[in-house]
């Protein structure tokens, strides 16, 4: 199929097609007649070629060109040659597309291609979940038109995209959105984006975490380094107010001190966050043992106390952490009763498995502070200024503590009705 073009051989050919008419025009003495009739022969016969091509080239669906002879088929088979060629290349392009198209929805971001004008030319399935893109009806609208808020519209026009630009989902999913802006190929833009919800939060609750740890630290150091001072000058106090000192610094001091161990114990739970529940926990045993051990502020606070614990009923647990648990739940019960109150405490087996409660008679908690009472450092705001010295920390090792054995710290409370906290397990989890 793949003939070589030449002039010399084009040449030849329109010779050889004259050469008999010139002859028989010798012979019979009409030279010019006979090579005109083969002159008007070589027209007409191109024409009809030259007819066929225009005819294959626009109406035929075939790849396949018309049969031809002498000279037509030279060109026939070029343009046959050529098409084969750009067919082959399209197929090879179809195919890189394909591929690039496939490895963009492979990739973890939202991408999508825009123009210079920064119409929408492309964009893979995540972009159109982020955005709410209809596709391919939405191709060509302005990306500003997608994405309607003023900061972004500015961030846009500025054209200044060394900076990633972070925004709501303008579906109103209220996820968080980063988008990076990358020109290439001289007029298009490559817009990536990437969902920062959980980053963002993450952030957001180091920081806070960073904020809370530094502030509930400047309290306990003001008191004392102003005690300290106080004492650095030579001032001579009087032993009344020498011993409220001391009191006031140790006070402090052991509150600091309880802050730190329950920080260690929150990164070491989450830390070590496989469930384990090889060991089989009779929890009565363990919350009889961390009574006992409050049984001096017991005393002082002269509560009643109703302990009803089945101690026939066991589980598969972490007893470090079940205790952790049930100690803070008791801390905070004897902390917040008043003096004489009531408290009842109860391990017994449920309809789905097992249940642990603490009751109390005390001051009762105020229902917006209930959904929030195990993030780190939440105190209602009533016990912040009080005297009761918590940190805050306490339910948020409960919190992690159950999470360890699948459950959730439940809480009913009502102010000046006392609390219940109470946690489930699960009968799977119930080992006897
Ligand atoms: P804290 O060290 O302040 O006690 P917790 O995380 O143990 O920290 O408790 C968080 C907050 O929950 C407390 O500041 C308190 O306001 C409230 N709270 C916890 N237990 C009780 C309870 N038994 N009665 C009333 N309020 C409680």
């Amino acid at each position: 199929m793949q003939r070589l073009y030449k002039l010399s051989r084009l040449i030849k050919r329109q010779l050889l097609w004259l050469l008999p008419f010139a002859l028989v025009g010798l012979l019979v003495d009409k030279f010019w007649l006979s090579l005109s009739i083969g002159l008007v022969l070589a027209v007409v016969g191109n024409l009809f070629y030259f007819q066929r091509l225009n005819r294959w080239l626009w109406d035929s669906r075939t790849m396949l060109p018309p049969r031809a002879k002498g000279a037509w088929s030279d060109i026939y088979d070029g343009i046959y040659g050529a098409l084969r060629r750009a067919q082959v290349k399209r197929r090879s392009l179809a195919l890189l597309l394909q591929r690039f198209r496939q490895a963009a929805e492979a990739i973890p971001d939202a991408g999508l291609v825009l123009n210079a004008d920064g119409t929408l030319e492309w964009t893979n399935k995540l972009a159109q979940i982020y955005f709410g893109i209809r596709w391919p009806a939405d191709k060509g609208i302005r990306i500003t038109n997608l994405i309607r808020y003023p900061r972004f519209h500015k961030y846009f026009e500025a054209g200044n995209f060394t900076k990633p630009i972070t925004i709501l989902s303008p579906i109103g999913d209220q996820r968080e959105l980063e988008l990076r802006f990358m020109p290439y190929a001289d007029t298009q833009l490559l817009l990536m984006v990437r969902d920062v919800t959980q980053l963002s939060k993450l952030e957001r609750m180091r920081k806070d975490f960073v904020a809370n740890v530094s502030h509930e630290l400047k309290t306990p150091l003001t008191v004392i380094s102003g005690y300290l001072e106080m004492l650095e000058d030579g001032e001579q106090l009087p032993p009344q107010m020498m011993e409220k000192a001391v009191h006031e610094m140790q006070g402090q001091t052991k509150r600091m001190q309880r802050m730190v161990n329950q920080l260690l114990e929150i990164s070491r739970m989450e830390l070590q966050d496989k469930a384990l529940f090889s060991k089989r926990v009779v929890l009565a045993n363990v919350v009889q043992q961390a009574i006992d051990e409050l049984a001096q502020s017991i005393q002082e606070k002269k509560l009643e106390m109703h302990v009803a614990l089945d101690d026939k009923l066991s589980l598969w647990g972490d007893e470090d952490k079940l205790y952790s648990a049930c100690m803070n739940l008791l801390t905070n019960a004897i902390k917040y009763t008043p003096e004489g109150g009531m408290i009842r405490v109860s391990w017994q087996r449920i309809a789905s498995g097992a249940e642990f409660s603490v009751e109390d008679s005390g001051p009762g908690i105020a229902a917006e502070h209930i959904p929030r009472l195990t993030e780190r450092f939440y105190r209602a705001e009533s016990d912040r200024n009080s005297a009761t010295g918590g940190t805050g920390l306490g339910l948020s090792i409960v919190k992690h503590a159950l999470e360890h054995h699948r459950t959730k710290l439940m809480i009913e409370s009502k102010p000046g009705k006392g609390s219940r906290f109470a946690f489930r397990i699960n009968q799977a989890l119930i080992a006897s």
